[in-house]
């Protein structure tokens, strides 16, 4: 009787270590690197660098061509045709549309100037 007592604690004892252990090696790498993983998310730049990607892959690739041939190739501010970028007048996250009246041909320079104003 004694013996199958001893025997049915030890397993029992086992099954809790085993348990704890187990929760501490998936809950402990969680707590410790948590701030770690959230500032990557919350990093301003790669937020920007998603939405710039997800503002450039939605424009029509017929508007694009007629935002081109309007703005003659050039940047609407200075006039240089170097590192041309299509800019967002309105940008989609407040409201403005994936049309050729919103889209300007700017320079990589001016566009920069541009969304640190905004
Ligand atoms: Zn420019």
């Amino acid at each position: 009787m004694i013996n199958i007592d001893l025997l049915f604690l030890k397993e029992l004892f086992l099954f809790i270590f085993i348990f704890t252990v187990s929760i501490l090696v998936i809950v402990l790498p969680i707590i410790l690197f948590r701030e770690w993983i959230i500032s990557l998310f919350r990093r301003p730049l790669f937020k920007r660098q998603l939405q710039q990607k997800k503002q450039r892959d939605g424009i029509p690739k017929e508007v694009q061509r007629e935002v081109w041939r309007r703005d003659e190739h050039r940047c609407v501010e200075c006039g240089s045709q170097k590192n041309l970028e299509f800019d967002h007048i309105i940008p989609i996250s407040k409201g403005g549309s994936n049309t050729a009246r919103n889209i300007q041909l700017l320079c990589e320079e001016c566009n920069r100037k541009k969304s640190n104003r905004i």
